[in-house]
């Protein structure tokens, strides 16, 4: 099928590509011209703005950083909402579900369905076509789009209104958000009185410890101090954001997330939005004055 795609960065270039691997047409989109580029020398062909990819898709996916660039790409000036052929448009960003209602209504008055397909599984999942991708929409219009949803991941159809599936990707997001910070405390502990870190996460990871932190991220990118897991520190302070917001609005505790939250917002103030999430064990470390990475 003919698909637009807006948001060509860590996430958007892997399904994008995976797509046109597929056989699907791609239009795609991205602020950086260089971001678009690499997707053009694979088959897609280059749109000037959303507006643009909407007129030439029925279809329109986008993977942005924030809830106002997405605002912006499906319902601002130039936006999805302006384009001539567009019918769906299928968000793969993480926004939360006030923004989801928000853009599903805006849409709705030019007759786009708005469908929430937040994902799961980093860029190596995105990269195999690995994640989990949660969807909620208009039951007719998931039907169409699940074969293309289909090539991203395993596809979880949470229900009809919009906003469920961003609503059960910010559940899983608290808890990656969770499991790292805390694991980085735990292993800085583990350091600072002798033991080693490698050896370290062999225990965890056979033991009841063991979390996405320790299977992934301290093995992958913190061990061996690469730092480069393919998340902005910026972007998970965004999702334990929404994610509090979201428990605060439903009136549901939040003792730990807010606790969570602050180890998030030392992160952005003392390493930087912009830097890779697993740096978040770098002011446990400065304090401690000991570092987690493997001896051998
Ligand atoms: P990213 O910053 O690497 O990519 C975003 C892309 O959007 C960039 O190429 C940027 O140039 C482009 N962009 C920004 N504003 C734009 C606009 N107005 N119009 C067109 N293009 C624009 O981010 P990412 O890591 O790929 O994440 C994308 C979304 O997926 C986020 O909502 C994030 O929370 C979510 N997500 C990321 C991961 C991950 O591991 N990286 C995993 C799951 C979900």
């Amino acid at each position: 099928m003919d698909i637009g795609f807006v948001g060509l960065g860590n996430m958007g270039q892997h399904m994008a590509r995976r797509l046109i691997e597929a056989g699907h047409k791609l239009y795609v989109f991205d602020t950086r011209r260089e971001a678009m580029e690499k997707l053009v020398a694979l088959g897609a062909q280059a749109a000037s703005s959303p507006a643009d990819v909407a007129n030439r898709a029925e279809t329109v996916m986008a993977s942005l950083p924030t809830p106002d660039s997405v605002i912006a790409v499906a319902t601002g000036k130039g936006g999805v909402i302006e384009g001539k052929l567009v019918k769906r448009f299928i968000d793969l960003s993480t926004t939360g579900s006030r923004v989801a209602r928000q853009v599903a209504e805006a849409l709705a008055s030019r007759n786009i369905v708005q469908i929430d397909s937040p994902v799961s599984g980093g860029v190596n999942g995105a990269n195999k076509g690995t994640l989990a991708v949660m969807v909620s929409g208009p039951k007719a219009d998931v039907e169409i789009v699940k074969p293309a949803l289909d090539i991203i991941g395993r596809v979880f159809v949470v229900g009809e209104k919009p906003g469920l599936g961003q609503t059960m990707k910010l559940a899983n997001n608290m808890l990656t958000a969770t499991a790292l910070a805390a694991t980085s405390e735990a292993m800085v502990m583990g350091v600072k009185a002798g033991l080693d870190p490698t050896q370290m996460i062999e225990v965890i990871n056979a033991g009841s410890g063991r979390n996405t932190a320790s299977v992934d991220k301290f093995p992958k990118s913190i061990l061996p101090g690469t730092f480069d897991f393919g998340f902005a520190t910026g972007l998970m302070m965004k999702d334990v954001r929404l994610g509090l917001e979201e428990a605060k609005a439903l009136g549901v505790p939040t003792e730990v997330i807010s606790a969570v939250g602050r180890a998030w917002e030392l992160t952005c103030a003392e390493i930087g939005p912009e830097k890779d999430f697993t740096t978040i064990v770098q002011p446990v470390e400065k304090r401690a004055g000991v570092t987690v990475r493997a001896r051998r």
